[in-house]
């Protein structure tokens, strides 16, 4: 059973242990000491990383200085015990130094502590209970039972953060869990035996194994940076500490980007965001109306181009500029519709989209043209019998269109 540093001294980051065991964890060299400040992922809390330094032996006791160091990479909680996963193996018996980064310690002890407060806010506030806590490597959540409206939300904030300003003492104590009955906790603690409570001097008491700031100044400050519905309740995701101000300078600087661009207010851009939706939308619509005339009159041109005689069957391949396939599907599916034809029209752009139509009375299979392509040239498609398309051609344009006049005049794909 490995004695926790860190239940009574959380701001111990550099201690010296035994070995009492060596083993290996998933392929890698781990070790068990008698004691640790070394925190292991529970509770919502990511484990600690850090350094141990080996000392050397003589006659099976520590004699000489601390070697070189050996990295801690992981700390995993396994029953009673401690494991401490490292970039390499250790002596067991030996005695080690450790020593832990204390700028990801103290971020996540700034992160868990100012989730107490903010859980308690709520629950204090709105008698709304937190279900689950986790820390992410950004950002970190509770989730609330219910539902909390975006007012609620920026209370409890509030109240949260007019707890960090007043830079409460924060105090762990032990108790029996009979003992702990008849106290005011937040949430009922699960387990059974000696308790450890960490109180928030007239604000918050909540049985917890975790690492916490010892006055709640430390935390800095606490912002919610954003919520949603989640399991009928809310998911309240927020930053303490550093974060806070990475969170702030990320949205100053997308912000600014904004009202540079648009070149209005802050607090203008939702109702200028919102305008020029509109304006696009408009937009589109005029455009599709524009393009529809277009795709008309040069359906109408293409067709008079290739009038060869009447009766027979046009075969119309061509190469349009500026057209995009929904473009070119319109200027052959009017020529279809308006002409006996079979017809291949290609965009310019590179890899030579195309889309092939035919008129009801023709037997030339789309589909089976630009799989013929693609057999060629490479690139994909589909569709169906009398409207196909398809891109992504390889080779020289002039060549494509020569062989898909070809396909369309004289395969065993044309009947006509
Ligand atoms: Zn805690």
């Amino acid at each position: 059973m490995t004695s926790r540093i860190y239940y009574t001294d959380p701001y111990c980051r550099r201690f010296e242990a035994s070995v009492i065991k060596t083993l290996v964890h998933d392929g890698r060299p781990a070790a068990l000491l008698d004691r640790t400040a070394f925190y292991p992922t529970s509770g919502g809390q990511p484990f600690d990383m850090g350094k141990f330094f080996e000392a050397d032996r003589v006659d099976g006791e520590r004699r000489g200085p601390f070697g070189s160091a050996i990295d801690v990479l992981e700390t995993i909680d396994l029953d009673d015990d401690v494991v401490h996963v490292l970039s390499a193996a250790v002596i067991e018996g030996a005695s080690v130094r450790g020593e832990i980064d204390w700028t990801r310690r103290f971020d996540h002890m700034q992160q868990h502590t100012g989730q107490h407060i903010l859980s308690a806010a709520f629950d204090r506030l709105y008698e709304n209970r937190t279900v689950s806590f986790h820390m992410g490597s950004d950002v970190s959540s509770i989730d609330l039972q219910r539902e909390a409206s975006w007012e609620h939300i920026a209370r409890a904030e509030g109240e949260a953060n007019r707890i960090v300003s007043e830079n409460c003492e924060v105090a762990i104590r032990f108790v029996t869990s009979e003992h702990a009955a008849a106290l005011p906790l937040r949430k009922d603690p699960a387990r059974e035996g000696t308790l450890r409570l960490i109180e928030v001097k007239d604000f918050d008491l909540s049985a917890c194994g975790g690492t916490h700031v010892s006055r709640t100044g430390a935390i800095g400050s606490l912002v919610v940076t954003a919520a949603e519905k989640f399991k009928g309740g809310t998911r309240v995701t927020f930053a303490c500490g550093s974060r806070a101000i990475r969170a702030f300078q990320s949205l100053r600087d997308a912000v600014a980007g904004s009202v540079r661009l648009l070149s209005v207010l802050p607090r203008e851009l939702p109702a200028a965001i919102e305008r020029m939706q509109a304006e696009t939308k408009d937009l589109r619509r005029t455009l599709r109306r524009f393009q529809e005339a277009l795709a008309s009159h040069e359906a109408a041109r293409l067709i008079g181009a290739s009038e060869i005689g009447s009766g027979a069957a046009l075969i119309i391949v061509e190469a349009l500029d500026g057209w995009d396939t929904t473009g070119l599907k319109t200027i052959a599916t009017h020529i279809a519709a308006q002409a006996n034809a079979v017809v291949a029209l290609f965009s310019t752009e590179s890899s030579y989209p195309v889309v092939i139509a035919r008129s009801p009375g023709m037997s030339v299979d789309a589909t089976a043209v630009v799989n013929e392509l693609r057999t060629r040239f490479g690139g994909r498609g589909g569709g169906k019998a009398d409207l196909a398309q398809g891109g992504g051609f390889g080779g020289n344009l002039s060549e494509i269109l020569r062989v898909t006049r070809q396909l369309l005049a004289n395969g065993p794909l044309s009947l006509s």
